[in-house]
């Protein structure tokens, strides 16, 4: 290992690959994007959980097999434990709900915002970490809960302003049709119609003896409407999937029928939709999900339930929304630092929707304000202004300067603020 000499420039540390660092003005957008997310969520009756940060790896091959472990960050704690830092939330959220939640009365209708886990080839709108919003509604097998849960994923986004496609299929489509072919083979069909990599696709199955089978695959994936799918497909999936669809209607959400939508993961049962934006090239998915059953995987009843979860850094990409800018005061002081200290303190209780900074590298009146220059105002404290219990506020954008008692003041700036606090 190379020594480190302490009077030595050492060459800079830099974060790991996949990750990100951000910056006030990217954190008050995501802030303002994720607090129009759980608002959304509320008004639909969704509670906020949360749930550990890694878990035990188990939980994640359960459903999905060991193959998952190469895309997971998983390792061994000093107890000799496999862990894995969660490269999503539905298991761990229906892990909790078999732990803690089992006897509580049905639905359950819960969200969730939180980093995940991935170890993926990094790209733009792919990380190593990443954050998703999901909500689960756990406990029906009624298409109106899978309705609701599509339904609440595109009102989300209709708040945000964000153009996208929402696709609705149903999973049970494809697996009845391929509900002959062996486990190994058909989730191997599910990946590459899931990846779109539809030449791979007809290679396998010519090569694996399924060329009866093909014809009615490609129709599912190609069908326009309903009534193109083939007889495999099942009545009853269809006449669900016709179901959730009226009720999309009755929420008045915007979608079109693609049965050739899976879904990568492998647990899902019934519902599954997905939803696209324009801009953001191969990682165009912004949110997927569906109906599943996981409860009993994990110990506990077979509960039916649907969530999805929205892919909160894509969603950042194409969002163009902005929080409201708040008023910002600088207290500055002509040799005056603890009266100035003390009367952005009261400034601060008066006005909590103000931002209310004061002088902290020991400044000269002139460098404090010139510093302060893109601020809305500056209160100016000095001697005279305390003997008399008088500030001089002035107004950084026209220049127009005032003198005001702490009454006036407090008014005076009150009433620029109003209207400025984000939601
Ligand atoms: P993709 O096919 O793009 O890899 P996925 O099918 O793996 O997506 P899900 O597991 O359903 O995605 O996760 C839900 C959402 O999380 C996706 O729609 C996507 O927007 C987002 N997402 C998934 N993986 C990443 C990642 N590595 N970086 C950023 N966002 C991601
Ligand atoms: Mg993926």
């Amino acid at each position: 290992m190379r020594q480190r000499d302490s009077h030595k420039k050492q060459e800079k540390l830099e974060r790991p690959r996949g990750t990100r660092d951000f910056l006030p003005e990217d954190m008050e957008k995501r802030r303002h994007v994720e607090r129009i997310m759980r608002k959304v969520a509320e008004s639909y009756g969704y509670r906020e959980v949360c749930t550990p940060t890694f878990e035990h790896l188990e939980l994640f091959t359960i459903k999905s097999g060991e193959q998952i472990v190469e895309e997971i960050y998983s390792f061994k704690d000093k107890g000799g434990r496999d862990l894995a830092l969660r490269p999503e939330l539905t298991a761990p959220v229906m892990r909790m709900f078999v732990n803690e939640c089992s006897v509580m009365p049905r639905p359950l209708r819960f969200y969730y915002f939180a980093n995940c886990f991935r170890y993926e080839r990094p790209q733009r709108g792919r990380y190593r970490e990443f954050w998703q919003f999901g909500v689960e509604l756990i406990g029906s097998d009624e298409p109106e809960s899978e309705a609701e849960v599509i339904a609440l994923a595109s009102r989300i986004l209709d708040e945000l302003g964000i153009d996208y496609e929402l696709h609705v299929g149903h999973v049970g489509i494809l697996r009845n049709v391929l509900r002959d072919v062996e486990d190994e083979i058909s989730s191997k069909i599910f990946r590459l119609i899931d990846k779109g990599q539809l030449d791979e696709l007809r290679e396998l199955m010519l090569s694996s003896g399924l060329e009866s089978l093909y014809n009615d695959v490609e129709a599912v994936i190609q069908a326009e409407s309903l009534e193109d799918l083939p007889e495999s497909a099942g009545k009853e999936n269809i006449s669900r999937l016709k179901r959730v669809c009226e009720l999309l209607d009755v929420y008045e959400v915007k979608y079109s029928v693609d049965t050739g939508v899976v879904r990568g993961l492998d647990y899902y049962t019934g519902i599954v939709f997905e939803v696209y934006a324009e801009g953001l090239g191969a990682q165009k998915q912004i949110c997927g999900g569906g109906s599943y059953r996981l409860a009993h995987l994990f110990g506990g009843e077979d509960v039916p339930s649907t969530g999805f979860a929205i892919g909160f850094d894509r969603v950042m990409e194409v969002c163009r929304l902005k929080p409201a800018e708040k008023r910002r005061v600088a207290v500055v002081h002509a040799n005056q630092l603890e009266e100035s200290i003390k009367l952005a303190e009261r400034l601060r209780r008066e006005l909590p929707e103000c931002v209310i900074v004061t002088d902290v590298m020991g400044r000269n009146l002139r460098k404090q304000l010139s510093h302060f220059s893109d601020f809305d105002f500056a209160v100016i404290v000095g001697k005279k202004e305390v003997e008399k219990g008088l500030y001089t506020v002035k107004d950084l954008k026209s220049g127009k300067q005032e003198e005001l008692d702490f009454e006036e003041l407090v008014n005076r700036l009150k009433s620029t603020c109003q209207g400025t606090q984000s939601i």
